[in-house]
């Protein structure tokens, strides 16, 4: 079967080889040409447009940016709609808003085009490893069609809810990665700051209560100073941008989120926005004046 792929980006690049290492002939498409050369010699096939990706594959998965690039390949001009098939599905496995992704789900019904908003967490280790978490919004049986082709690139795949309910989860999660970031750069401060090494610290604490996920993924960067993404600070700030919408439409004050969105808008302006999100903790280096 032939699935259409268009975002090679940190995330998609390894997704997309994946599939191929699946099996599934893959048709790509990226603005970044080098990208998509290095797909084709994985063994993918280019197309010359999205009107052209739409009319060879019945599924096509986008891992883009945001919500307007997402709009744009989809509903813009050229774009995958003037294309699309009855019966087609488009998997959307970017971070986008979830208004965004109901409205194109809305928009693709009436022409008998599938749309399922499939965001996934677990960043570029578990993208190359095949192990990301998908968390699944759209029609049951839409998504039951399709699940066998997302394990392909999965150790999780949920279906959570309705259209957009993927995304509202992916922003769930997107709070509690941004706030234990912060959280475990201010207990390493402190720990620094009182004299206590804090590799030793992270060993004490990471099997306890304190240990997540983001603590094993983080503090090693953190320790070596390794800030090349990985997240990078400025698709953070997009991701707690849409939380906030979100959570103002729906009547739900985050205040925790807004101070580290604020952090987060600190080290952008401080140059960093490029750098993994483990730089939060540059943050709390220049309040207290050191380094961990
Ligand atoms: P990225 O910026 O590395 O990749 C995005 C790719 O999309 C780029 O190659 C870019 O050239 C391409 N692109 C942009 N507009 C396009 C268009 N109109 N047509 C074709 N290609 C276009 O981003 P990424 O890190 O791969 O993230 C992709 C999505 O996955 C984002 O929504 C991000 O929030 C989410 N995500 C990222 C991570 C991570 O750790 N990087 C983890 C989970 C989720």
């Amino acid at each position: 079967m032939k699935v259409g792929f268009i975002g090679l980006g940190v995330m998609g690049k390894p997704m997309a080889k994946n599939l191929i290492k699946a099996g599934y002939v893959l048709v790509v498409m990226d603005l970044n040409q080098s990208a998509v050369d290095e797909l084709v010699q994985s063994g993918a096939e280019t197309a010359k447009s999205y009107i052209d990706i739409a009319k060879q594959c019945k599924v096509i998965i986008l891992m883009l940016p945001n919500s307007p690039e997402v709009r744009q390949v989809v509903l813009g001009e050229g774009g995958l709609i003037e294309g699309v098939e009855k019966g087609t599905t488009i998997i959307d496995m970017s971070s986008i808003a979830p208004m965004t992704s109901r409205e194109i789900y809305e928009k693709l019904l009436p022409l008998g085009v599938n749309f399922l908003d499939a965001p996934v967490s677990g960043g570029e280790p578990k993208a190359i490893d095949g192990t990301l978490s998908v968390m699944v919004g759209g029609d049951k049986e839409v998504f039951d069609k399709h699940v066998d082709l997302i394990k392909k690139i999965a150790g999780s795949v949920v279906h959570v809810g309705s259209s957009g309910a993927g995304n509202t989860a992916k922003l769930c999660n997107q709070i509690v990665v941004a706030i234990n970031i912060a959280a475990v750069s201010e207990a390493m401060i402190l720990a620094k700051k009182s004299g206590l090494d804090p590799e030793i610290l992270y060993q004490a604490i990471r099997g306890g209560l304190a240990g997540s996920t983001v603590m094993d993924a983080k503090v090693p960067m953190i320790l070596e100073r390794d800030f090349k993404p990985g997240f990078r600070i400025d698709l953070h700030i997009k991701d707690l941008n849409n939380v906030l919408e979100t959570s103002h439409q729906v009547g739900a004050p985050l205040p925790i989120t807004a101070q580290v969105m604020e952090v987060m808008q600190a080290i952008k302006l401080d140059g960093s926005g490029t750098e993994d999100h483990a730089s939060i903790v540059k943050y709390y280096e220049k309040l207290a004046n050191t380094t961990i």
